[in-house]
Parts: C-alpha cells; sequence; structure tokens
C-alpha cells in the first residue's frame, strides 16, 4: 500500500506553523510498513484542495489529511473530500453526542456551526478526539482509502495512534512489529559504515535515524503474528548488538534520560547536576520523566563566575588559574554539587556555547563520584549552533552516567 499525506492549512504555507503532523503520521504510517511516497501541503482554498485531493486519488492507495475539520468557513476538509468522491455529508448522531457533551462538560456555550464538526460523509467510520471536539473519520471509496485527522497535533497524534493505526492494522493479514536499538557516542555516517550490509535485507528491514546527536536503527519485520516476527528480527538484533557494543544504550527505552534513571533506580542511587552553559538543561531533561525526583536529587544553574564561587564556594582563584572552562572547574563543580545535594554522583557541565568566541564548542564534562572524578573533553565545533553544543553536553553527561553505572569506561 502506498500512502500520501495531504496537510490542509494556510498557517503551514506561511510558515507561521511547522507541519509536525505530517511527520507523525510519516512516522505512524512507517510502522505500519506503509509506503509514504508523497506528501503535499495545501492552504483554505477549495479549488486548490479539489485539485490536490484528484491528484493524490489517482496515484495513491491510502490518502491522510491532516487539518481543516474545525467548526469555521475555513475549515473545508470533510466538504471536499466528500464532494470529490461523490458523498454526501450525513449528521453523525454519536458525533454530535460526543461534540455536545465536550462543551457541556467545560460549560462552554454551544453555537451552531458546532454542528459542523459532527458531520461525516456517507459511508465514513467516525475516529473519536479524545483530546477536542472535531471527530476524524475513514472510508473506503474503490481502491482508495481516506482518513481524516485534526489539525492540532495532541488531538492529531492521539486520534492517529488510538484509532486510525489499528483500523489500518485491521486491513493487512500480516502483523508488523519493530525494535529501536538506540545508541549514543557514534555519528551517523561511521554507523552507516558498520551496519550497512544488514540495511539491504528487506525482512526485517533495518534503517537508520539520528537525531539530537544520537544514533538510532529501526529493525521491522512483517510476518504472520508477533512470534513471527520476532523470530525474524532476532539474528538481525543480535548482529547489531555484536557490532555496535557498548554503544548501545538500550533498545526501545524511550531516551538516554529514561535509561539513566532506569540505572539508578536498580542501583539505588541518586544524581545532582551543577550547569553552566546547558543552563538546566540535563535537570530539564531529566525531570521531564515522571518519577525524576526519586533519583534526581535536583541541582544548580551556576552561570557566572560569581555564581559558581556564591553557589558552590569555587575560589576565585581557582577559576582564575585554571579558566573557567577547564577540566578542573567542571570536576570541583561535579564534586560541590554532589556533596552539597548529598548525592551519590555529580555532574558538572562549563563550556563555551558561543556564538562568539575563540573556544565556541569546547565544554567540559565531569562525573563526580565518591573517591573518584571522570572528565570528558568534548569539541563540539566553532561553527555548531549554540542549541546542538547544550544539547550534545547534555547527552555526553547524561552517557557518562549510563556508562558508569554500567561498569564501562567513562
Ligand atoms: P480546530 O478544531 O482546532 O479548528 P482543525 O482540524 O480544523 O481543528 P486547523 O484549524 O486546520 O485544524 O488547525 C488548528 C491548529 O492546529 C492550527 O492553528 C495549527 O496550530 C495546528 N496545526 C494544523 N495543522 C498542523 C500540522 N500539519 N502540523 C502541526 N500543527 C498543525
Amino acid at each position: 500500500m502506498n500512502a500520501e499525506i495531504l496537510s490542509v492549512g494556510t498557517e503551514l504555507l506561511l510558515g507561521s506553523t511547522t507541519n509536525t503532523d505530517a511527520r507523525d503520521v510519516a512516522r505512524a504510517l512507517a510502522e505500519l510498513g506503509i509506503n509514504v511516497y508523497w506528501q503535499s501541503t495545501v492552504g483554505d482554498n477549495p479549488a486548490r484542495l479539489t485539485e490536490c485531493v484528484y491528484r493524490a486519488r489517482n496515484r495513491a492507495d491510502l490518502i491522510v489529511t491532516t487539518g481543516g475539520l474545525g467548526p469555521t468557513c475555513d475549515d473545508l476538509t470533510k466538504e471536499i473530500l466528500a464532494r470529490t468522491f461523490g458523498r454526501e455529508l450525513y449528521l453523525d448522531k454519536k458525533a454530535e453526542e460526543s461534540v455536545r457533551a465536550y462543551f457541556t462538560e467545560r460549560g462552554l456555550p454551544f453555537t451552531d456551526n458546532n454542528l459542523r464538526q459532527a458531520m461525516l460523509p456517507e459511508g465514513a467510520t467516525a475516529l473519536p478526539n479524545d483530546c477536542g471536539t472535531a471527530p476524524g473519520c475513514v472510508f473506503r471509496a474503490g481502491n482508495v482509502i481516506v482518513a481524516m485527522l485534526p489539525g492540532p497535533p495532541r488531538e492529531c497524534n492521539t486520534m492517529l495512534r488510538k484509532y486510525l493505526m489499528p483500523w489500518l492494522r485491521e486491513l493487512s493479514p500480516e502483523t508488523i512489529r519493530s525494535h529501536m536499538v538506540r545508541m549514543f557516542g557514534i555519528g551517523e555516517s561511521a554507523m552507516e559504515t558498520r551496519l550497512r550490509d544488514l540495511m539491504d535485507g528487506s525482512n526485517p528491514t533495518v534503517a537508520p535515524y539520528c537525531h539530537e546527536g544520537e544514533c538510532m536503527v529501526r529493525v521491522t519485520a512483517k510476518a504472520a503474528d508477533e512470534a513471527a516476527c520476532e523470530e525474524l528480527m532476532a539474528p538481525v538484533v543480535a548482529e547489531i548488538r555484536d557490532r555496535m557494543g557498548d554503544l548501545i544504550y538500550g533498545i526501545d527505552s524511550p531516551s538516554l534520560g529514561h535509561r539513566v534513571l532506569e540505572l539508578l533506580e536498580e542501583k539505588n542511587l541518586s544524581l545532582a547536576a551543577a550547569e553552566s552553559c546547558t543552563g538546566g538543561m540535563l535537570a530539564m531533561t531529566l525531570t521531564e520523566i515522571p518519577g525524576a525526583s526519586l533519583h534526581f536529587r535536583g541541582g544548580t544553574v551556576v552561570y557566572t563566575e560569581d555564581a559558581k564561587t556564591r553557589l558552590l564556594k569555587i575560589d576565585p582563584a581557582f577559576i582564575a588559574a585554571f579558566g573557567v572552562v577547564s577540566a578542573q572547574v567542571a570536576a570541583r563543580m561535579a564534586k560541590r554539587v554532589r556533596k552539597k545535594l548529598d548525592a551519590d554522583l555529580g555532574i558538572g557541565i562549563t563550556g563555551w556555547a558561543g556564538p562568539d568566541g575563540d573556544d565556541v564548542g569546547l565544554v567540559y564534562v565531569a562525573l563526580s563520584v565518591k573517591g573518584q572524578c571522570f572528565v570528558r573533553r568534548l569539541q563540539l565545533g566553532k561553527t555548531t549552533p549554540r542549541g546542538k553544543i547544550r544539547t550534545r553536553a547534555v547527552g555526553n553527561a547524561l552517557d557518562m552516567v549510563r556508562r558508569y553505572l554500567c561498569g564501562l569506561d567513562v
């Protein structure tokens, strides 16, 4: 099956909204083994939207639209799709009840234009909207399947994962399963070089991804049932493990932060952090994860030299002797924050995030544990954007903690 994603919304064309829905739908369809051959974006304009739908129905087996399901006059997707496929719209009673209930529960006035949201093309199956009002829908028209999802990303993603993906899964007699192998400490090209031959396989497929300084490979198999998928994937995952070794921090783990918290939990240890150039990003990364407080004690943002002295009692003469961006200062920050918060592990991060300065990209990350200190000197590149330098520094800090807790060289 091949698909086209059709994103509707003038705000997408103007660049005021990033098309994250198309990304989310593309990822979900890839998980189902559906090839996305085209993505189109069109404004809230009936003639141009009609043209896009005609084009899509001539080349795709599945059309997934996002946006334009709301109550206002510029929300045209359902009308245009219904017309293009020769369907009338009817008022779906169940959809009407849920739209009305949404307003009643929130004490909001119900205006008649909201009934537009409960109109569905004849023969369509409604897809409930658990996070908003406008239901989506899916229908078959000859050889083509049409699915419509709302624009707001949370609504779109929830409906996609909870209702559309199961509906699409039912169509295929085959089961599709995948595993994501996640790595830290290797670049995309080096990873590809080591795994290149595995990427030529067709079942399972092996696909590389790179994001925020991390590398991932998704292994996906199609078979009669889950067990058969696992059997196909097992030797390939084992081979990847063998080749990539301890660069792999997890399989199907949501993130390096999750893995670190898991390891802290296993060993019943706690962590604290003193951050300079990352300005609290490490703390944010960990505290985004529910339950982080069990093992992440907290930390301090010591951005200036003065803050390092006042909050961590680092002697100005010590900073002057080694430089504020130095292994010694990072190590002292790590040790002082560990002691101050009575944690088992302490992280210290100091560096130049740029864009101005001679040493942009130079970052020291220190990990302090009782009786030991490890320091990584990172040279992240003079022209690397500030955001990337900070993200990579945080990734390295988490990686050091992970490696220490796994008994690997830090
Ligand atoms: P609503 O009921 O909110 O009107 P809708 O399905 O009609 O939902 P739109 O009106 O097209 O959706 O978009 C609502 C908001 O959702 C937009 O202002 C935009 O912020 C966001 N949005 C729309 N399409 C996308 C997209 N493809 N990617 C990310 N955000 C989007």
